[in-house]
């Protein structure tokens, strides 16, 4: 590595090098492990390195990932005398020559021997433990801070390779700390003053620097502590000046919440010091507090970027409060216990509480969260459950005169605790935060045992249960960031209506949130034999190719407990399917809170007890939605609901239900045979299978039962007098035996329609329902200025004669059948469904 050196460094000089006003043009930039995992990972940071025009590039690095852990591991061993520590060593050796070889091509010869050499003096340090018998504190420090020796010298030389000069700099050589009682001090004049000698000994815009080593006060080598580099890197940002430090990881920056826990955490583009700070206390993985310090201290910009996505511009914590929403993130600290403190002898005494926290300080019990209520009659504070013994015993100790004489009552612990806290600065003066967070707890049955509010109203605390941690902490995650209308959506059966179903969330699902402030989330899609759950959200444009993929065997219980999703606020199942075993879950899954949107007929028209269930369970707000299941997308359920619902009354309702049966008899005029068309619109498509299953009329009879019941009638099938159009014959031999023998049916049409002409009718394929639930479904004549005698293709249409429609009747006319409008009824459903919880549809 070449290194440029001047003799008899000036105090200017020093100067020059230094005491630069901000705006230096130096950013620092911290690798953890991770990124420098192997020689691929390295080359990825120096690539991006390389492609960044910082006037100067400081570069910490830490121990390639895992090495700090290993090198630890060896120093036990060896002191250990356990002969597996050899094995260790050389693995590590062989994982740094490894990676010197990969990056350095020609110039490894030279690495390789240096790494030799390091190797060979911690195999000597190694030997001496063994002889030792136990790795003196001095030792192991020594030894676990070799990874970033080792990882700095082999990223600097890569990146040296390249033509621009990067300096290698050995923290061990300028930084020097102390450590203090809580934790390690940077001794910055020192550190300044030796970085100003090196500095100008190596001039370069770019240095590496090994991160977590320094030296201490009595310049004895030493580390910063575990995970210290993130400290290393801002304490050079600090020494160096900065203006920005890049503190680079494998996750994208800071989420709002834990995302294993949480699946919608957003990820936070701005937060700032005091809001990191906080979350960084209360567990959440953004870096420890004090690693900002040095940064805060002077004010830089600290970003949390992901090496493995560098176009992400990640989190940016800095002093500017963003104040754009008022909770920026939550989070949960387990493993604590309260300790109540009750008793009437606190009241109006001065010196209580501090007596409380004098002895807790004195028995070393670090304490959480404190909380009293003004009446003073109790204080309670959360510790760690592993100090509450402790905790305990101190305070009887302390109150042991005023227990005996009954002027406190109890002191008593409640393990299994966790505290949620949700941050954010923007909370400072903003009313109903807390409420919102009451709310949204309370609605999720999550008790509160405690509560706190510091003063800066940067930080709400609750106490709770441990076993209720997950679910209050998604409860209250939804309830500061989704729209109180996401909705988790499964589908059933993506068949030809559920697949166009899919295609039109996939189309209008992004206009719905930014309009309607609607979150529609596909999470669950089901076949009848496989089904693909997301925690998150299924791109309604995917799901076929990643059902294929990823698809597990069908488990409906299983899929309606993943919809039923208590971090969001609402669930709906769409059931697309044909299939009455799924109708079977519908009570269930009503009674559980998913709503349920279907033009399944199998619910509405099956057995009546079934169909009672069902609507019993959806007493509490829960909807049962099924327009498609008759016209389609027409609103004809929706129509007679809107009659009933403003008090009208149902005289009769009449229609033609069935798209095919329509089609066939605006078709057959006696100049072709009835067989014909049937073949003919069987080939288009417009029948089933087995024209049969339309020919039966059991499809309109299911109709029409669907429309009795919404009117009240207790009606099944069964109930309703269905003319068959399939000769009785014919009804149950095969389906191509059928279709052959169909002709033989064409003599009876064709007499009746002649018998309709001559008298000036029209035959049609028609359902008939009165208010006394006299149903019939069968072939009529019509005069020829009836509204049915004159409908066009497959076009549905119903007629609703009521008290208010009585001599001209309501009709609802239009296209009856086709995926694309039966999923726009469905959709319509859920759009209602939406409306009432609250969406602006
Ligand atoms: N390598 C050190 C450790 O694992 C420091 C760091 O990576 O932050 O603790
Ligand atoms: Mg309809």
């Amino acid at each position: 590595m070449s290194v440029s050196v001047v003799k008899n460094p000036t105090s200017e000089s020093v100067d020059a090098a230094l005491n630069k006003p901000s705006g230096s043009g130096w950013i620092a930039h911290k690798f953890g492990g991770s990124s420098l995992a192997n020689a691929e990972r390295i080359r990825t940071v120096a690539d991006i390195m390389r492609g960044r025009n910082d006037a100067g590039q400081v570069i910490v690095v830490s121990a390639m990932q895992g090495v700090t852990d290993a090198l630890i591991e060896l120093a036990h061993a060896a002191a250990r005398n356990d002969g597996y520590w050899r094995h260790a060593w050389n693995a590590l050796k062989k994982r740094h020559e490894d990676a010197a070889r990969a990056l350095l091509g020609a110039q490894a010869r030279s690495e390789q021997d240096w790494l030799a050499e390091r190797f060979a003096e911690l195999a000597d340090l190694l030997h001496a433990l063994a002889l030792l018998g136990s790795p003196a504190a001095e030792a192991l420090e020594l030894i676990q801070g070799l990874g970033e020796i080792f990882s700095s010298r082999i990223v600097a030389a890569h990146l040296n390779a390249n033509g621009i000069e990067y300096a290698l700099l050995d923290a061990r050589d300028v930084l020097v700390v102390r450590h203090e009682d809580l934790g390690v001090a940077v001794d910055w004049d020192q550190s300044a003053t030796k970085l100003a000698e090196w500095r100008v000994r190596h001039p370069q815009m770019r240095v590496v620097v090994s991160g977590f080593v320094a030296r201490d006060v009595h310049n004895r080598i030493t580390t910063l502590g575990r995970n210290g580099s993130d400290y290393s890197g801002a304490i050079f940002g600090a020494l160096f000046h900065a203006d920005e430090i890049h503190i680079w990881t494998d996750v994208d920056g800071v989420l709002s919440a834990d995302p294993r826990l949480v699946p919608e955490a957003v990820l936070l583009p701005q937060l700032s010091y005091h809001e990191a700070c906080e979350l960084a206390y209360f567990g959440a993985k953004v870096i420890h507090p004090q690693t900002m310090a040095p940064a805060i201290a002077r004010n830089i910009p600290v970003y949390i970027r992901n090496t493995f996505r560098p176009e992400l511009t990640g989190t940016c914590i800095s002093s500017k409060a963003s104040i754009d929403s008022a909770v920026k993130g939550i989070s949960t600290i387990p493993g604590l216990a309260i300790v109540n403190i009750e008793g009437a002898g606190m009241i109006g005494v001065p010196g209580t509480a501090q007596r409380v926290f004098g002895a807790l300080r004195a028995a070393k019990v670090s304490v959480v969260m404190i909380s009293q209520g003004s009446s003073e009659h109790s204080i309670c504070c959360v510790v760690q459950e592993k100090q509450v013994d402790i905790a305990v015993h101190a305070l009887d100790e302390e109150f042991i005169h005023e227990l005996a004489r009954g002027q406190l009552q109890s002191i008593n612990a409640t393990p299994s605790i966790s505290v949620l806290a949700i941050v954010g600065d923007g909370m400072t003066g903003t009313p109903g935060v807390a409420a919102r967070l009451f709310g949204t707890l309370a609605r999720s049955g999550v008790n509160i045992r405690a509560i706190a509010q510091g003063a800066s109203e940067r930080n709400i605390s609750v106490a709770i249960e441990s076993g209720d941690a997950a679910r209050a902490l998604r409860a209250a995650h939804a309830g500061f960031y989704l729209s109180p209308q996401t909705i988790s959506i499964g589908v059933v059966g993506p068949g030809q209506v559920g697949r166009a179903f899919l295609a039109q969330l996939a189309q209008v699902r992004e206009h719905l949130l930014r309009t309607a402030n609607l979150d529609l989330r596909l999470r669950a899609v089901a076949s009848s034999a496989s089904m693909l759950l997301d925690d998150a959200s299924i791109l309604p444009q995917e799901w076929r190719e990643r059902l294929d993929a990823q698809g597990t065997p069908t488990d409906l219980t299983h899929f309606a407990d993943h919809v039923l999703a208590n971090h969001l606020p609402h669930a709906a199942i769409i059931d697309c399917s044909a299939s009455s075993d799924v109708a079977e879950h519908y009570a269930r899954w009503i009674g559980a809170g998913i709503h349920i949107v279907t033009p399944n007929k199998h619910a509405g028209s099956g057995p009546l007890a079934r169909y009672k269930a069902i609507r019993a369970a959806s007493s509490h707000g829960t909807r049962f939605r099924y327009e498609a299941t008759v016209g389609a997308g027409l609103p004809i359920v929706q129509t007679l609901r809107d009659l009933l619902d403003t008090g009208d009354e149902i005289i009769s309702i009449e229609g033609i239900f069935s798209g095919t049966l329509a089609y066939l008899f605006n078709r057959f005029d006696g100049s072709v045979p009835f067989s014909t068309l049937v073949q003919e619109a069987r080939a288009a498509g417009y029948t089933e299978p087995d024209p049969r299953d339309d020919l039966n009329g059991r499809d309109v009879a299911r109709k029409l039962v669907i429309l009795a019941r919404e009117m009240g009638l207790q009606m099944e099938v069964a109930d309703v007098d269905v003319e068959s159009l399939v000769p009785a014959e014919l009804r149950e031999v095969d389906g191509t035996e059928f279709l052959e023998r169909l002709v033989e049916a064409d003599e009876s049409f064709a007499t009746r329609f002649a018998t309709a002409q001559a008298a000036g009718k029209k035959l049609r394929y028609v359902a008939r329902l009165n208010a006394a639930g006299q149903a019939h479904v069968g072939l009529v004549e019509l005069p020829d200025d009836h509204a049915f005698a004159h409908l066009r293709l497959t076009d549905n249409i119903v007629q609703f004669t009521t008290r208010r429609y009585r001599d001209n009747p309501l009709v609802v006319q239009g296209p009856g059948a086709g995926p694309d409008v039966t999923a726009a009824g469905v959709f319509a459903d859920l759009l209602r469904i939406a409306a009432t919880l609250g969406a602006r549809v």
